[in-house]
């Protein structure tokens, strides 16, 4: 894992992670089979629990996410992953996000989700999820059509947070100079 070499990941406001991801077909195979270690090693590094493949400029539905419990990795690599039901009973979990770094918000979703997704090797995969769980998929998969997730806040505090980012970021360009 250590020989794999990283990505660069896209910040806000990159158009890339503003596009709708295409599906993963069967032509892309390879690419993805090489790109998803890469993504887990490059969400590992940040440190992070989820990666979009648009994340790291590449418009493809694919996901990987390790929550790593108890600290012992666990790696999901999810190609074309969907929601496919939702729970109406809802949670507010703080979210952050390797595009937004340094941000976080109080945002919320339904509690628990049920999704679905293709593993490397095609097999079909289905759970639900609830807690932290059911929050990354959920923020994971937003990527995927271009939706952050300071979109599921108020106007107020998306603006606030999208300005304290930006704001820090010209910071850290000033000092890199
Ligand atoms: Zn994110």
């Amino acid at each position: 894992m250590n020989d794999v070499p990283l990505l660069p990941i896209l910040l806000h406001p990159d158009p890339i992670l503003r596009a709708k991801a295409r599906p993963v077909a069967e032509g892309d195979a390879d690419l993805v089979r090489a790109l998803a270690p890469r993504m887990l090693a490059t969400m590992y590094k940040a440190p992070g629990i989820g990666l979009a493949a648009p994340q790291v400029g590449e418009k493809l539905r694919l996901v990987v996410i390790d929550l790593q419990p108890d600290d012992t990795p666990s790696p999901m690599v999810l190609v074309n992953p969907e929601i496919v039901a939702a729970s109406e009973e809802r949670a507010v979990r703080e979210e952050g996000c390797l595009s937004i770094p340094g941000q976080y918000a109080d945002v919320e979703r339904p509690a628990r989700v049920k999704v679905r997704w293709r593993e490397l090797d095609g097999t079909r995969r289905e759970m639900e999820a609830d807690d932290l769980l059911a929050t990354c998929l959920q923020h994971e998969i937003d990527h995927l059509d271009g939706v952050m997730f300071t979109d599921r806040l108020g106007p107020l505090k998306r603006n606030m947070l999208i300005k304290k980012f930006l704001k820090e970021q010209k910071l850290k360009s000033r000092e890199a100079m």
